[in-house]
């Protein structure tokens, strides 16, 4: 058996019973041995634990594709993007009114936004 560690702001996918649907959710907190313990779905706000199961990881189901990211660009939570390196993610929470955090297919990763041109 492949063993398989996580860590916290990784994605995995989960069925969320209040969205009713598959999605990617951000993992919230491990175990010492790496082990997803809690796992958050960025779109309703609710945590919940976790069940490893083997292929969960990076198997995007609903493959949405967002428009290319532009950092000029003001994004809102809920939009999806496509990062020319990272691929397509969805806008998870607004940080700062220059700062977002995106929910890829690996992770979340902090992306700026809003910029305005020079
Ligand atoms: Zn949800």
């Amino acid at each position: 058996m492949e063993k398989q560690t996580f860590a916290v702001g990784e994605r995995v996918e989960k069925f969320c019973e209040k969205c009713q649907e598959e999605r990617g959710h951000v993992v919230a907190s491990v175990s010492k041995r790496g082990q997803i313990s809690r796992v958050e779905c960025p779109k309703c706000g609710t945590r919940s634990t976790f069940k490893s199961r083997a292929g969960a990881v990076g198997e995007n189901a609903s493959a949405k594709v967002g428009a290319p990211y532009d950092r000029t660009q003001t994004y809102r939570k809920g939009q999806t993007m496509t990062h020319p390196t990272y691929g397509v993610g969805e806008v998870t929470a607004v940080i700062e009114p220059q700062k977002i955090d995106v929910l890829f297919n690996d992770r979340v990763r902090r992306l700026i936004h809003a910029r305005v041109q020079a």
